[in-house]
């Protein structure tokens, strides 16, 4: 694994985490054929974030490019594996904090600033 990791590949491997967590936890074991194409969905829309690497929390996304079966999918992954991230990948955990605070405390991904500047004019 590489040791530093830009934005997008940390939260690939973050989401990845949460959904290993969920499958085993819920699940009863490995991967499953569900919990793949959860994952291979989450990893592809990551590719196509046109954020890159500043995108906001998913959460917060104006966008939210999940489809809606997708999108309650993930977030009942999160809801479960989120607080028992702490203490499996507590620095992913502690990083996937701190993306969701920048956030709360206005920073705010490029291209969102750019739209608001747009209109403006
Ligand atoms: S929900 Fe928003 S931030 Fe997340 S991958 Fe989609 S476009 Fe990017
Ligand atoms: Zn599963």
């Amino acid at each position: 694994m590489k040791f530093f990791l830009d934005r997008i590949e940390r939260e690939k491997l973050t989401v990845e985490k949460m959904i290993h967590i969920f499958c085993e936890l819920k699940h009863n074991g490995k991967l499953c054929s569900n919990c793949t194409e959860m994952l291979d969905y989450a990893n592809e829309r990551l590719d196509r974030c046109p954020y890159k690497n500043g995108k906001p929390a998913c959460i917060d996304c104006p966008i939210h490019c999940y489809n809606k079966i997708m999108r309650e999918k993930i977030r009942e992954i999160m809801r479960f594996s989120g607080p028992k991230m702490l203490f499996r990948h507590p620095y992913l955990a502690l990083m996937h904090l701190v993306d969701e605070k920048k956030k709360k405390n206005g920073a705010e991904a490029p291209f969102i600033k750019s739209k608001k500047k747009e209109s403006k004019k």
